[in-house]
């Protein structure tokens, strides 16, 4: 269908009471963002909807509606055209939104909404007049008020819209009213799932990883910076820190006992990462970790890794087997990044026999061992390389 206007709903920001307005405002924001690339719209709100329209001839709504489908804080997203408030005109554009639909052994109901009241008929008469010049005026279509296969919904407003497609938005909230949280984002499946969800809530991202050089590879870093990219169509705007962590892991493997090595790197990690969340304005960390799945995300290590920092560490995925983390990384595009063969400074110098119930003072005692973490953890954020993620 051709259309003139995007219609946008909202869900959870229409239960908020008095500051409403401030959500509604980065809501409107964070669209402007979205469809800026595409041309000028005019962008307005109205009775918990939003209304997109192009300024510019020539502009690809299609694209603007899936764009607008990664947008936090919109439930459903509905192409429609726009026509006078009169039941000629309303009739003539229903009838040619129709005429380029396949409607072949289709069935069809008409839904209406009167938001003005002075419209001369109510929404079950509208209903009834289009159900009527609809069936004499197509071939093929039956009514069929319980499922039917296509959806014609006029609602009279300010003009009258007409749709027949709603397109599910992604929900949550919008992103900028809930702070900002710093991602610790490594090259797998969970990582990126785990920071869309979070973001999901309207939380802005910083994203944290560690790489390796030379033991992990150019290749690895760049699958990395593309997992952002991609989350970053929702997120909007991420701040990559990527932070040199070669000569950590080699005094963690050259000082400590084996079986620590994965659990100490990991707590480096997220002292790491809490330092460049505070210098960045994050108060709290999140990680793609869920219970059990390997021997560093047991009950006991996760207790010994978030003692290592003093922020609060989210992590979405923890109730979530591998199965439903997936799903969702396919709704989202990144699982066939995430899934390319290339090495994670967590998966070389892997121990053997790593250990799965460690303790927070046996931990403490084998870090005693390293040479300058303090030192080595300021040179490795010192010597940090920064990649602004547009989105
Ligand atoms: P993922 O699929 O996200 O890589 P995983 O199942 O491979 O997770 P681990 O490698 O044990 O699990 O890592 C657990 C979590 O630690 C990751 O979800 C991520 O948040 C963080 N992490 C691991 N490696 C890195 C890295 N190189 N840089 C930043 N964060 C990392
Ligand atoms: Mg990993």
């Amino acid at each position: 269908m051709k259309a003139d206007v995007i219609l946008l709903k909202y869900g959870e920001i229409s239960l908020k009471g008095l500051n409403r307005p401030v959500f509604e405002k980065q809501l409107i924001s964070n669209i402007s963002h979205a469809v800026a690339p595409l041309g000028r719209f005019s962008i307005r709100k109205s009775q918990s909807t939003v209304y997109v329209e192009p300024l510019d001839s020539g502009i690809d709504m299609g694209l603007a509606a899936e764009r607008l489908s990664k947008v936090f804080g919109i439930v459903n997203i509905c192409p429609a055209a726009r026509c006078e408030k009169t039941m000629e005109s309303i009739e003539k554009t229903t009838l040619e939104c129709l005429a380029e639909m396949e409607l072949g052994g289709k069935t069809f109901k008409v839904e209406a909404k009167r938001e003005d009241k002075q419209f001369p008929m109510n929404s079950p008469q509208i209903c009834r007049h289009m159900g009527a010049v609809i069936l004499k005026n197509t071939e093929g279509l039956t009514v069929d008020v319980h499922k039917p296969d296509i959806l014609v919904q006029i609602e009279i407003r300010k003009d009258a819209y007409i749709f027949t497609e709603k397109i599910s938005g992604a929900g949550g909230m919008p992103v900028g009213t809930a702070g900002r949280a710093a991602l610790l984002l490594s090259g797998g499946i969970d990582s990126p799932v785990a920071g869309w969800m979070i973001s999901k809530r309207g939380v802005m991202l910083e994203a944290v990883h560690f790489h390796s050089h030379p033991y992990t590879s150019d290749r690895a870093k760049e699958k990395v910076i593309e997992l952002a990219k991609i989350i970053s169509a929702y997120t909007g705007e991420i701040r990559l820190h990527i932070i040199p962590f070669t000569d950590i892991q080699l005094d963690i493997i050259d000082k400590c006992p084996k079986e620590y090595l994965t659990i100490i790197m990991r707590r480096l990690m997220m002292r790491i990462a809490e330092k460049t969340a505070v210098a960045n304005g994050a108060s709290a960390l999140i990680t793609g970790e869920s219970i059990g799945q390997v021997a560093s995300q047991t009950m006991e290590s996760l207790v010994v890794t978030d003692n290592a920092v003093s922020m609060p560490v989210f992590r979405p995925c923890i109730g979530m087997d591998k199965e439903e983390i997936v799903s969702i990384s396919k709704k989202i595009d990144t699982y066939e990044t995430s899934i390319l063969p290339y090495e994670d400074c967590c998966t070389i110098f892997v121990p053997k026999h790593p250990k799965t119930k460690p303790s927070i003072s046996e931990i403490e005692a084998a870090e005693k061992l390293l040479t300058d973490p303090e030192g080595m953890m300021a040179a490795a954020i010192a010597n940090e390389e920064l990649v602004i993620i547009k989105q």
